[in-house]
C-alpha cells in the first residue's frame, strides 16, 4: 500500500486551515495550495475513489472535527490581516492555554503522571491553563492504536511475548519504520483529535506518543507554533521510543534516563532532570498516620503493611496475601502482630481471590483506589512489582519497599536502583516476603526505619512542580507573532 493511498481525498491541510482560519470565510483567511499539495490530493482522489466517504469507516470521526464540506481556498499575501491571523496571535497570549496531555491506560502509570501534571499545573497557575487528559489513539484512530490497553494487557501476562516485543521494537529503524506507517495510515484522525483540543502545548507521558503527533505537527506547519515535551515516566531502564530529537524538552526522571537520552540523539540543552511527576495529594499534603487510620477504618495501633500490583494488580499478589496471613499472626500468642492493605487494582478476580482467604489479621481489600496517597501515609511498608509509579510514591511516603517482580525491559532496571539505594530489598518468593515484614514488624524494626530514611532521601516530591514550571517557561517564549504560521509540505513529504 502507498502511503497516498491512505491520504484522504481533499487536501488535509485544507480542513486545518478551514478549522483555524473559518472555513466558512475562504475569502478571508484563506491559503493557496502547493502545486505538491494539489498532486497529493489529486492523486489520491483519482486512486482511492472506493474509499470515498460513503464507505470509510474512517469518514465520521474525522467529520466530527473537521465537518463534512469540502471547501476551496487561496493563499492570502498577508497572513496577519485575516481572521487566522486574528486566532493565531491570541495563542501565546492572555488567553486560556490549551494543554493536551497524551496517554494511555497501560498500566496504571501513565494516567497517575498525567493526572500528576494536570494537578500541579492547576495549582501553580490556575485558570491560565486548560487541561485535556486524554488518550487520542484510542478516541480517534483504528487498530492497532485504538486497542494499546487490551495488548499491553494481553502481552503481560505473557511476559516473554512483552520481552520479545520490548527488545525486537528497541532498534531505532524497526520502531521508527513501524510508526512512520501508521502515523501516514492515521494521520487525519491523529490530526483531528489534535486539533479538537487545538492545544498550545502537548505534554506525551507514554512512550508511543512521540512520533506521530510530532510528524502531524510538522505536517501542519505547527511545530514552531505548539510547544511539545516528552514526561519520562519510566525510572531507568526506558524504551528508546520514548525520546525524539523534534521534542521542546524531555524530562528525565533519573541520571540514568538523562544518559540514554543523549545516546539517543537529543541535545543536553533538550533534557532535565526533575524526577518522576507525583500527584500532587503525595508532595503538598500533610497526612497524619493516626488520622489516617482512623478514616481509613484501619487498626491504629498495628504496624501496616500495603500490598499491590500496579494498576493492573499484577505479580504474586495472592500467594504474597497467604503468606502474609500465616507470618503477621503469632500462633502462641493467638493475635496478630500486623495488618494488611491489599489494593487490587482494576484487577476484579484478585478482589474476590483474596477475600476468599481465612484472615486472622486485620485486612483491608480494595479495587483500583483514589487515594492512594492516605493508604501509603496509613502504612509501615509495601510489597509491589518494580513499578515506577508505586515506588517514587513510595519513597515520598518513606515506605520501604519490597519489590516481588517487575515487568521485563521497562521496570528491570527499578531493582537495582531501589536495593542499590537501601531502601528496599528485592525477592521473588512469597514466603521470603512474608517473613522479612514479620522482621520488620518485630525483631528488625531498626532496618525498617533505617531503609525508611532512605526512601526519603531518594524522593523527589517537588519534580512535578519543577517540571510545570519548565513548561510554562517554555510556553511564554512562543508569543504571537515570533514564529510565523506557514504550511509545511505535504505529510507525505516528511517520512
Ligand atoms: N494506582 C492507583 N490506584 C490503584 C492502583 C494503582 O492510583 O488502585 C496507581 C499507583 O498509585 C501508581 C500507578 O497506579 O501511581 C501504578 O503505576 P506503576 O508505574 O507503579 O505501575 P503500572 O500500573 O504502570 O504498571
Amino acid at each position: 500500500m502507498e502511503v497516498s493511498d491512505v491520504l484522504p481525498e481533499k487536501s488535509p491541510k485544507m480542513s486545518i486551515v478551514e478549522k483555524m482560519f473559518g472555513g466558512s470565510n475562504p475569502g478571508k483567511g484563506s491559503f493557496k495550495k502547493s502545486p505538491e499539495n494539489s498532486k497529493v490530493s489529486d492523486e489520491s482522489s483519482s486512486e482511492t475513489p472506493k474509499k470515498s466517504k460513503d464507505v470509510s469507516p474512517r469518514k465520521s470521526i474525522v467529520e466530527k472535527v473537521f465537518g463534512a464540506g469540502s471547501v476551496s481556498f487561496k493563499k492570502s499575501s498577508n497572513n496577519e490581516d485575516n481572521e487566522g491571523g486574528m486566532e493565531l496571535m491570541e495563542i501565546g497570549g492572555e488567553r486560556t492555554k490549551n494543554v493536551l496531555i497524551l496517554m494511555s491506560d497501560t498500566g496504571g502509570g501513565h494516567r497517575a503522571s498525567a493526572e500528576a501534571i494536570r494537578d500541579a499545573f492547576q495549582i501553580e497557575f490556575g485558570d491560565e491553563y486548560r487541561i485535556f487528559v486524554k488518550d487520542v489513539w484510542k478516541e480517534y484512530t483504528g487498530w492497532p492504536l485504538n486497542d494499546m490497553e487490551g495488548q499491553y494487557k494481553f502481552m503481560v501476562k505473557h511476559v516473554q511475548l512483552w520481552k520479545v516485543a520490548f527488545h525486537s521494537t528497541s532498534p531505532k529503524w524497526i520502531h521508527s519504520v513501524y510508526l512512520a506507517a501508521i502515523a501516514a495510515y492515521y494521520a487525519r484522525e491523529v490530526e483531528a483529535g489534535l486539533m479538537e483540543y487545538k492545544p498550545d502545548i502537548i505534554i506525551s507521558v507514554h512512550p508511543l506518543m512521540q512520533h506521530i503527533p510530532l510528524w502531524v505537527l510538522k505536517w501542519q506547519g505547527l511545530e514552531k507554533k505548539v510547544v511539545f515535551v516528552t514526561v519520562i515516566t519510566d525510572l531507568s531502564t526506558c524504551h528508546p521510543t520514548w525520546f525524539h530529537p523534534w521534542v521542546n524538552r524531555c524530562y528525565c526522571s533519573s541520571q540514568e534516563v538523562a544518559k540514554k537520552a543523549l545516546q539517543e540523539g537529543l541535545e543536553e540543552s533538550q533534557t532535565r532532570i526533575y524526577g518522576l511527576p507525583i500527584r500532587p495529594s503525595f508532595a503538598r499534603a500533610v497526612l497524619v498516620k493516626d488520622e489516617l487510620r482512623k478514616e481509613l477504618e484501619m487498626d491504629p495501633d498495628l504496624p501496616a503493611v500495603l500490598l499491590m500490583g500496579g494498576g493492573e494488580g499484577m505479580g504474586p499478589v495472592k500467594k504474597t496475601a497467604k503468606a502474609l496471613a500465616e507470618s503477621l499472626y503469632d500462633k502462641k500468642a493467638e493475635k496478630p502482630i500486623g495488618q494488611i492493605v491489599i489494593i487490587c487494582g482494576r484487577n476484579k478476580n484478585l478482589v474476590a481471590s483474596v477475600e476468599a482467604i481465612d484472615w486472622k489479621i486485620p485486612v483491608k481489600v480494595r479495587g483500583f483506589e483514589t487515594i492512594m496517597a492516605k493508604w501509603m501515609g496509613a502504612c509501615d511498608c509495601i510489597i509491589t512489582k518494580a513499578g515506577p509509579g508505586t515506588i517514587a510514591e513510595a519513597l515520598i511516603r518513606g515506605l520501604p519497599i519490597i519489590l516481588n517482580d517487575y515487568i521485563p525491559g521497562q521496570e528491570k532496571g527499578n531493582v537495582p536502583y531501589v536495593v542499590n539505594n537501601g531502601a528496599g530489598v528485592f525477592t521473588r518468593s512469597p514466603k521470603e516476603t512474608a517473613r522479612i515484614v514479620a522482621e520488620w514488624f518485630s525483631t528488625k524494626q531498626d532496618e525498617l526505619k533505617t531503609m525508611s530514611e532512605n526512601a526519603l532521601k531518594l524522593a523527589n516530591p517537588e519534580a512535578v512542580f519543577n517540571i510545570v514550571r519548565d513548561i510554562h517557561e517554555l510556553a511564554k517564549q512562543r508569543e504571537p507573532g515570533a514564529f510565523p504560521y506557514e504550511l509545511t509540505a505535504s505529510f507525505t513529504s516528511i517520512i
